[in-house]
């Protein structure tokens, strides 16, 4: 038996609202650690380095790779992401939960390499406001929102992989719901 905190992973496709119900989840439980990723994109108007992501170049990003200092990581509509191992290893063994906020390829590959990882798929309520959520979040040119939207579609379709599917129509109720699991023993 593991004595590691528990790894649960949300997922789902972009434009579904995980960041805004695992920010409710965080403020509802704030003994939960949230891993910070790596990423070659560029940061949004708001966005801190070490905050909400560590801003890297390519260079960097393949340095990571190389040294195997990312859990998991995955292209994702032009860029990289992934997440930094250490951190999440320390966390969970100083006994905290770890939540990791990825898309739909990195979660296959913590269900591969962490097994007793638990993986929570957040889906919209349609398709349609996932279509308008992307669109009305008006951080991204046309044709970024394009390129969101059709990997989006595919995401919506492996919902069937994950331990548990949360409809996210709204974000309290989800972020509870999500809470109500792990408090159950989730992982
Ligand atoms: P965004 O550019 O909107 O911040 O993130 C784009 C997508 O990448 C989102 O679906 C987000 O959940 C995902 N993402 C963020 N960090 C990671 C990561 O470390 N690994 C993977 N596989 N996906 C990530």
């Amino acid at each position: 038996m593991s004595d590691l905190a528990p790894l649960i992973v949300v997922s789902g496709p972009s434009g579904v609202g995980k960041s805004t119900v695992v920010a409710e989840v965080l403020r509802r439980d704030p003994s939960i650690w949230l891993s910070v990723s790596a990423t070659t994109r560029s940061p949004r108007p708001g966005e801190a380095n070490g905050e909400h992501y560590f801003f890297m170049s390519n260079e960097e990003f393949d340095a990571l790779v190389a040294t195997g200092g990312l859990l998991e990581w995955a292209q994702y509509a032009g860029n990289r992401y992934g997440t930094p191992r250490a951190a999440v290893s320390q966390h969970r063994a100083d006994g905290r939960l770890v939540l990791l906020e990825i898309e739909v390829q990195g979660a296959r590959q913590v269900r591969s390499s962490v097994p007793d990882a638990t993986l929570v798929f957040l889906a919209p309520p349609s398709a349609a406001t996932l279509e308008d959520r992307l669109r009305n979040r008006g951080t991204e040119e046309e044709s970024v929102v394009a390129a969101r939207l059709e990997v989006a579609t595919a995401e919506l379709a492996a919902a069937g992989e994950f331990d548990l599917v949360l409809v996210n129509a709204e974000v309290d109720q989800c972020a509870q719901d999500l809470l109500d699991f792990i408090s159950r023993g989730a992982g």
